[in-house]
């Protein structure tokens, strides 16, 4: 294992920064599976040899090396990740939260930058599935965006340099280069358009590039880019290509990995060639085939392979890619558009590409009009209704009756403890069967439309949607995502644009069991202008 003395200047490696610094470089890069067992043996070291054997591949630029994928325990990205830079091979660790609180995160962030990775795709991560005698606990503490803020602070110098006598007296800074994921493949604009926003959150957090989710559809691909543009959000996006089988189209199709989507129509072409003589091989290495070439003709700064691919695929798949005209592209954009029924698009249709148009979907301008969203405010939950007259009356920060709480909840600061829980336990009388609160003492529900993160959302997302969903369920909870659920609500008071437009979102653990309302009004918990996301702005 070799430490980096200087931060700042990894090993002779081609780095994913120095990549994305050429412009006219389209990126090739593979994701590695990390595997469960040591490194050294098999299966781990298939993977390791595959990725060994990519090192000496001259087209291959950068390899991702996946997190405990699927909510499986694996070994650590860091073990192969080390042999990979000890020969000069860039690579992307992913980091999620599903596994590890904050300072577990923390110190790993520490543990990485010290070893010299500094492409990181930080991810919420999949909710855990397996786990030594039994299912594993999930963490999630803090998810992608607070993780991408975490970040931010460190290559910024946090903690601050401690100035006490003896203390060391420089402030250290990382130098990670975080990226992050995007999800354009979603059906419902509840939870399309969040999945947006997020990007844009996740951007003002310090996410320096994206990768997008795994899809099948070149008309989603089309409008992310021209969304993108549109809201001038300028960082490089490399696009998701998993070469597919018809296992592996069935798997997505019956949702077995959260989050991916495959449509009926899909899964009917991928049995069909799977009955050929090579089972479908050359049909599906030409699918990845096209599907790289559609994303250098949109514009994408490189294609993330996944699928477990071996060596000899990966070749065949460039080969292929190298033998196509330039304008062929858009012939395959055309042809592999597989949404879901009724799938939402931000953009009209352009009838001579197939792909996205710059005029705004007209159904969805319409459905912002005043009348639309007096019709649904009229369908909301008095939950909603109520709770944010409550806040704005009482716990905004500009909220007139403010300062009334305020003192009520000085004073009650003051009495006995048995008052004290008095009024507790009557905040928790209205909150319970409301919200179905679970008592964090540091409240959410202003930020998510009133529905409580704690009770409603198997992840705690108090940032935005996970990107599990599939057709508005929630991947884990047999109900809606709570945060479709605040899009609708939003929608109808015309604030759905703004969902994300806030600083991130840290819950204090140490608040847990103590009032939210008197945390809020005597500023205690994030909401505070005292409070590290709130400062951080
Ligand atoms: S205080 Fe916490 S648990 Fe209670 S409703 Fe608010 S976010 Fe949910």
């Amino acid at each position: 294992m070799t430490f980096v003395n200087n931060i700042n200047s990894p090993p002779s490696r081609i780095t994913l920064r120095d990549l994305f610094s050429e412009p006219d470089r389209f990126i090739f890069a593979v994701e590695i599976e990390t595997t469960r067992g040591l490194a050294m043996e098999e299966p781990a070291n298939r993977m390791a040899r595959l990725a060994h054997n990519l090192v000496d591949f001259a087209d291959v630029d950068v390899l991702g090396l996946t997190d405990n994928p699927g909510g499986n325990p694996n070994n650590r990205p860091e073990a192969l990740g080390l042999q990979l830079h000890e020969r000069g091979q860039e690579v992307i660790v992913n980091v999620s939260c599903k596994d590890y609180n904050r300072n577990g995160i923390e110190s790993r962030l520490w543990a990485l930058g010290s070893y010299g990775f500094d492409a990181v795709l930080a991810l919420t991560g999949d909710y855990p599935t397996a786990g030594y005698a039994g299912q594993a606990k999930p963490v999630f503490d803090i998810d992608s965006v607070a993780l991408l803020e975490m970040i931010r602070r460190l290559n910024e110098g946090y903690p601050p340099a401690d100035r006490s006598v003896g203390a060391q007296t420089a402030t250290i800074r990382t130098s990670f280069f975080p990226g992050t994921s995007v999800s354009p493949f979603k059906v419902r604009e509840s939870e399309y358009l969040p999945q947006l926003f997020k990007l844009a959150y996740k951007i003002r957090s310090g996410a320096q590039w994206a990768i997008t989710q795994i899809g099948y559809d070149s008309r989603k691909m089309d409008e992310l880019q021209r969304y993108m543009a549109l809201k001038q959000l300028n960082i490089p996006v490399m696009g998701s290509v998993f070469i597919l089988s018809a296992p592996a189209a069935r798997f997505f199709h019956r949702w077995g990995v959260p989050g991916i989507n495959a449509s009926s129509e899909l899964v009917e072409l991928a049995n069909k060639q799977a009955k050929s003589e090579d089972k479908g091989r050359a049909f599906f290495h030409e699918l990845a085939a096209k599907q790289m070439a559609i994303l250098k003709g949109l514009g994408y700064r490189g294609v993330y392979l996944s699928g477990r691919p071996s060596l000899r695929h990966i070749e065949t798949i460039i080969g292929i890619e190298k033998s196509f005209g330039q304008d062929d592209w858009k012939d395959f954009a055309r042809e592999l558009q597989f949404p879901l029924p009724e799938e939402f698009y931000y953009f009209e249709q352009d009838p001579d590409t197939g792909l996205a148009s710059s005029q705004v979907n007209q159904n969805y301008v319409a459905s912002k009009s005043r009348l639309s969203r007096t019709r649904k405010r009229l369908t909301q939950s008095p939950a909603f209704t109520v709770g944010k007259l409550t806040h704005d009356v009482f716990f905004d920060a500009k909220a007139p009756g403010k300062k009334l709480g305020e003192l009520i909840y000085k004073g009650i600061d003051k009495t006995p403890k048995l008052v004290q829980r008095f009024a507790h336990c009557t905040e928790q009388a209205a909150k319970f069967p409301v919200y179905g609160c679970h008592d964090c003492g540091d409240c959410s529900l202003p930020d998510i439309a009133y529905l409580c993160p704690e009770s409603q959302c198997a992840k705690n997302q108090r940032n935005g949607p996970c990107g599990g969903t599939k057709d508005v369920r929630c991947e884990v909870l047999d109900k809606d995502c709570i945060w479709s659920r605040a899009y609708d609500r939003l929608k109808s008071i015309g604030q759905e644009e703004q969902m994300l437009e806030r600083p991130v979102v840290f819950k204090n653990g140490a608040l847990q069991g103590t009032s939210a309302w008197s945390n809020t009004l005597l500023e205690r918990d994030h909401h505070s202008s005292n409070s590290e996301g709130q400062k951080s702005r």
